[in-house]
């Protein structure tokens, strides 16, 4: 609120000087408009802090909406949280994207990234039994 402090004192410095009616009617009509953008100025910095409190509960919501149980077990990515229903899921430790598990050609068992980043391991059991592991 400097600038418009400013103004205000300027104003009250220039109605000390004033020569004649309309300069004095010009200086109230720019002290009014003073008071008025320093009420204004008031209003935004309320609004301000009340933006900031909410967005940091927001933030804080989204943060506890968004916490997950992770583990690394046998060099995958296992999650638990609200949007695996609670269950532990296979990711790439990679990228993070959900994981995937098959035979890989020869038969042996792999687990591989859905999101094509290349990442796979080739564990000594189905992804399946991994996961049975964990709970
Ligand atoms: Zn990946």
């Amino acid at each position: 609120m400097g600038a418009i402090k400013d103004i205000v004192d300027l104003a009250k410095d220039l109605e000390s000087r004033a020569k004649d009616r309309q300069d004095m009617e010009l200086i109230h009509k720019i002290q009014a408009l003073s008071l008025s953008l320093q009420s204004h100025e008031v209003e935004v910095v309320e609004r301000d802090i009340r933006l900031m409190e909410e967005n940091a509960e927001l933030k804080r919501q989204l943060s506890e909406l968004q916490s997950e149980e992770i583990r690394i077990h046998r060099l995958i990515e296992f999650r638990r949280g609200k949007r695996t229903s609670e269950k532990w899921d296979s990711f790439c430790p990679k990228c993070h994207l959900p994981a995937g598990g098959n035979r890989a050609p020869g038969g042996s068992p792999q687990v591989y990234c859905s999101g094509n980043c290349g990442w796979v391991v080739y564990p000594p059991m189905m992804l399946e039994a991994i996961l049975a592991e964990l709970s």
